[in-house]
């Protein structure tokens, strides 16, 4: 049985800026009390952001197509090939939502779509050689891991040429999404064609490798461990230690409406607790983003407190959560009035997180 003398090892070894091991994360995520991970979190915030800032990026998500055959049973997003609902969005289309970001002051678009069986590597290729034709700056953080993995397979080519030539037409970063978790027990459970945990950080090792930054992401709350939420923590740090790739890591709850999966929603006090032990275990990555899109406003201020640094993307757009009926919207002069109402001061940031400078809208 654990005592609380352990706990008080586990806190101190923490908040003396020490590494813990996972089974020390482990025993504070089942075992510590929200106040005290909150305090640990905000202090390891602290020590990496002295400054009291908080960042965030004026971008919109464009989800280029909703078709997929991966048949995730967690996603109210998709619609399996040759469903009526299918689309692939025209290229017009997709360009009128990058013209639109840009008279925002944005620059960035996070590009992502479902596992389509008839895009192969010509259609990505074709499709980013076009808008940075039309928006030479443009920034296109696009093609999660798994998308990757697809694109890879239906064009026979390996996973090292895929990134090489999508890098070529203008891949600038790859968004961390479609890790869930990172533990291949959980993952066959909860789908059904989808790269596996391997694959997803075999592909963020190979980017890294040629010079792609990435982000990384966890969704959490649904038929998953406390445990395997540790399990998929220490597999990001280890890679991070070998790559020093990632920019940010993004946390967020299942979002059940509309899902195959269904079930309850994990709590606020259960999000927070995970925000804040991932923020003391992965001390090598600099960025922890909040995710107001399915926590709401409220909540992703308080994560604030909860070691949370960046309040992520004005989402311009966002189809995904939504279509689980999660309707949060936090418009630039929100998110700056969040970010000051908890005390921080709000900058604009790129997906390197170089700042940029002060709100344009506030
Ligand atoms: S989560 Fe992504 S890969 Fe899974 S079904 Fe939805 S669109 Fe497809």
């Amino acid at each position: 049985m654990t005592s609380s003398i352990e706990i008080d090892a586990a806190v101190s070894r923490a908040l003396g800026g020490e590494r813990i091991a996972p089974e020390e994360a482990l025993l504070l995520l089942e075992r510590a009390d929200l106040v005290t991970l909150g305090a640990m979190a905000d202090l390891t915030r602290r020590r990496l952001h002295p400054d009291r800032v908080v960042t965030y990026i004026i971008d919109r998500n464009v989800n280029y197509t909703n078709v997929c055959n991966a048949f995730c049973t967690f996603c109210a997003f998709y619609r399996p090939p040759h469903h009526g609902e299918g689309y692939v969005l025209p290229y017009e289309t997709i360009e009128r939502k990058v013209q639109e970001t840009y008279e925002l002051g944005g620059n960035q678009i996070l590009l992502q779509g479902g596992h389509n069986p008839d895009l192969k590597i010509d259609y990505y290729e074709d499709l980013f050689r076009r808008l940075k034709t039309r928006f030479p700056d443009l920034w296109l953080h696009a093609l999660s891991p798994p998308e990757v993995v697809h694109i890879h397979k239906v064009s026979r080519i390996t996973i090292p040429e895929t990134l090489r030539r999508l890098r070529a037409a203008g891949l600038a970063s790859l968004p961390g999404g479609g890790a869930e978790i990172l533990v291949d027990s959980v993952r066959k459970r909860m789908m059904k064609n989808k790269a596996s945990s391997d694959e997803w950080l075999g592909v963020m090792e190979e980017a890294h490798r040629q010079g792609l930054r990435s982000t990384a992401t966890m969704m959490f709350g649904h038929i998953e461990t406390r445990a395997d939420r540790i399990e998929h923590l220490a597999r990001l740090r280890d890679l991070q230690d070998r790559t020093g790739g990632f920019t940010a890591f993004i946390g967020w709850t299942f979002q059940p409406g509309n899902t195959e999966m269904g079930g309850v929603e994990a709590t606020t006090a259960e999000y927070l607790r995970t925000m804040a032990v991932a923020r003391v275990f992965l001390d090598n990555f600099e960025n922890i983003q909040a995710s107001w899109v399915t926590q709401g406003p409220k909540v992703g201020a308080a994560s604030l407190a909860f070691g949370v640094n960046d309040m992520g993307s004005t989402m311009i757009e966002e189809n995904v959560v939504s279509s689980a009926g999660t309707t949060h919207h936090m418009n630039e002069p929100e998110i700056v009035a969040a970010v000051r109402d908890a005390g921080f001061v709000p900058l604009r940031r790129n997906m390197l997180y170089e700042r940029l400078g002060e709100p344009l809208r506030a």
